[in-house]
């Protein structure tokens, strides 16, 4: 494991400490695990890099390591200067994951970067590998446990989360039931918190069903794009200690226009209401350099939330606290990974 420093340091520490849990909790970054303490200000969606080809035909001859990095690099120290330390970077195996790319923009930034196992099944199938169907939710397992025990595809860097996307059906598809089966079964062996591109109420508490069948917590469980879901079905998944990701926060859109910051710094407040601003998540689901298009595409940088959400939220009457609790304590518990191994 590159660079990794080994959880078993940090349990020895905390037991020399007498301290019982904090320390314990670590984060799995690309250049290996840290105290979840030195997590920080988190953009909690966020993506590097995105190639919608399909599984049968992306692969990391789509792009340039350097000439991505060079073109990402200024919306990183964009946000160091805003104070945000982490960043979780989205992009599944076969939609332009790169672990390479994302441990060299870790060390030239200092930043911490997470990257994730796991596949995406929204869009039907796409971008899942075609041996996936042939395979049981075990055996895909298999492989996620693998990577996040020995690193992805030999670069040594290892995922700090389970990325899987369904389609927003209102029943799971047999492959989609597979694929949060599999999740499943991770979580169970790594810790690894469950992050699921999932949007509507229905394929969320499908999901969540799954989860609780298997005896796990639905806390170990973030429902992507729960903007898309109701604010009941937002409040009714946050009950049960679901993670609610409000996470497509972009300036871009004409103020007054569906899921404009308005609409957002509303939604966050009527969590606030309901007693559940902890269960809450934010991020822009921004980025990316898209390989398929000239110098990477037009990318959306990641400040919104500092320039438009904030000062909405203040507008609310949010306290520096609760801005904290969604952009430093919230994201911290999230990813922490809920086996000390
Ligand atoms: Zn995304």
């Amino acid at each position: 494991m590159k660079n990794g420093l080994h959880i078993g340091f940090f349990l020895a520490i905390g037991l020399l400490l007498g301290c019982q849990q904090k320390t314990t909790e670590y984060i799995m970054t690309v250049r290996g695990p840290i105290p979840a303490s030195e997590m920080g200000i988190t953009l909690s969606h966020e993506h590097i890099l995105v190639d919608f080809i399909g599984a049968d035909s992306t692969g990391y001859h789509r792009w340039n390591k350097e000439e991505v990095a060079h073109k990402v690099l200024p919306f990183l120290t964009e946000i160091q200067e805003y104070e945000v330390s982490t960043l979780v970077e989205c992009t599944p195996a076969y939609l332009g994951r790169d672990p390479w790319l994302l441990m060299a923009l870790a060390e030239q930034t200092g930043m911490h970067l997470v990257t994730n196992t796991g596949y995406y099944g929204a869009h039907n199938n796409l971008f899942v590998p075609a041996q996936f169907h042939q395979m049981s939710a075990e055996e895909v397992s298999k492989i996620w446990v693998e990577e996040f025990e020995n690193g992805i595809e030999g670069s040594g860097v290892r995922p700090g989360f389970i990325k899987i996307a369904v389609d927003g059906d209102s029943i799971l598809s047999e492959a989609h039931l597979k694929i949060i089966t599999a999740a499943a079964l991770t979580h169970q062996q790594t810790g690894m918190v469950i992050a699921s591109h999932t949007g509507p109420d229905a394929p969320a508490f499908a999901q969540i069903s799954v989860l609780q069948s298997h005896g796990i917590d639905p806390s170990c469980f973030i429902w992507v794009h729960a903007q898309s879901g109701t604010l009941e079905g937002n409040i009714k998944a946050a009950q049960l200690g679901t993670w609610i990701s409000l996470d497509n926060i972009n300036l871009n859109l004409e103020p007054g226009s569906a899921y404009d910051v308005e609409w957002y710094a509303t939604r966050i407040a009527a969590m606030k209401e309901a007693g559940f601003l902890h269960r809450v998540l934010i991020s822009h689901d921004a980025g990316w350099y898209k390989p398929e298009e000239e110098d990477g595409g037009e990318f959306r940088g990641f400040t919104g939330i500092f320039t438009g959400l904030v000062p909405a939220l203040l507008s609310h009457e949010f306290s520096k606290e609760e801005i904290d609790l969604l952009l430093v304590e919230n994201p911290r518990k999230a990813f922490s990974l809920r086996l000390p191994v």
